[in-house]
């Protein structure tokens, strides 16, 4: 029985991070198994199904991303597999591999796990992204955050954009976005919060330029606290926030940045 990892690799031909991740998960179960690991490069499901017809492995493991979820979902039918997608990790018992599935169900307020029984199993894992351009506060995943900004489209993908990952560092915050954002582009899609992203409950959430759509609404409404920043007072996040401030975020954000550092740097010298 086989273990097969399909992921990035560099141009040299050395893992990336999230090869050498999946490698380690692949690892953990290997035993007496073969591991195989091929870049995942251009291949579409056709080429790696042309392998896994002649001899199906017992794993293939992808990590969690667009098009993984899609080249899965077309393995699983041909191959009648199981599929558990975002997987946190996988255990071995005895000579079987259970894949753990891990994800949130009920607005977050439960962890389900399943296991899967077909005799292939495919699992999507988890890795979070480490874009060395991004900075830490960047890369936190937003239903993992404590505190969460988020960029709306009223914050554009300049200036505003910039003062409100700005205030991001400045408090430790992760970046969430609307969708407005995430369709424009301005964000990636993992950081889209609401109905069609991913639902957040963070300690604090502010939402800079978000008009508060009941889509959006329906990812965040459960925050502890929510702050919402909008020049226009009839903007619906203001009808769900626990603190609310009715002005431009050209004005508001470089106020909320300076008192914000001056905070963190009088609590340094404590
Ligand atoms: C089936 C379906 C699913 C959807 N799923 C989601 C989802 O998962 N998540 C989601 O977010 N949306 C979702 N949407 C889209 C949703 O309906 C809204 O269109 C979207 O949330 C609006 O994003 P926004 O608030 O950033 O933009 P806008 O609605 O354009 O609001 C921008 C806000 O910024 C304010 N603003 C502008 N300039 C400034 C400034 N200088 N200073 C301060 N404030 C300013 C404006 O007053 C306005 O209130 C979905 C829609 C559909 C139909």
């Amino acid at each position: 029985m086989d273990i097969w990892v399909y992921a990035e690799k560099n141009r040299d031909g050395s893992l990336t991070r999230e090869a050498a991740r999946l490698w380690e998960f692949a690892e953990s179960l290997r035993r007496d198994r073969n591991g195989l690991l091929t870049d995942i490069g251009d291949l579409s499901a056709e080429d790696i199904l042309d392998s896994a017809k002649k001899k199906p492995p017992e794993v293939i493991l992808f990590a969690s991303g667009e098009k993984t979820k899609s080249l899965a979902a077309i393995l699983a039918v041909e191959l009648d597999a199981g599929v558990s997608a975002d997987c946190f990790g996988i255990q071995c018992t005895d000579k079987k591999i259970r894949l753990h599935w891990i994800r949130p169900v009920y607005d977050n307020s439960l962890l389900a796990e399943t296991v899967c029984t077909k005799n292939t199993h495919i699992a999507l894992m988890r890795i979070a992204a480490r874009d060395p351009s991004l900075t830490w506060h960047e890369t936190i995943p937003i239903d993992e955050a404590e505190i969460l900004v988020c960029v709306g489209r009223g914050c554009g993908n300049g200036p505003g954009m910039a003062l409100a990952k700005e205030l991001a560092k400045t408090i430790g915050a992760a970046v969430g976005a609307t969708r407005a954002v995430t369709d424009a582009g301005w964000l990636p899609l993992s950081k889209q919060i609401g109905q069609t992203g991913k639902y957040v409950r963070p300690r604090v959430y502010i939402g800079i330029g978000v008009a508060g759509a009941i889509q959006h609404l329906a990812g965040m409404r459960n925050s502890d606290i929510i702050i919402a920043i909008n020049r226009d007072s009839r903007a619906p996040i203001f009808e769900y926030a626990d603190y609310g401030i009715v002005g431009d975020l050209y004005t508001v954000l470089p106020i909320m940045i300076e008192d914000f550092a001056s905070i963190s740097v009088h609590k340094n010298k404590i």
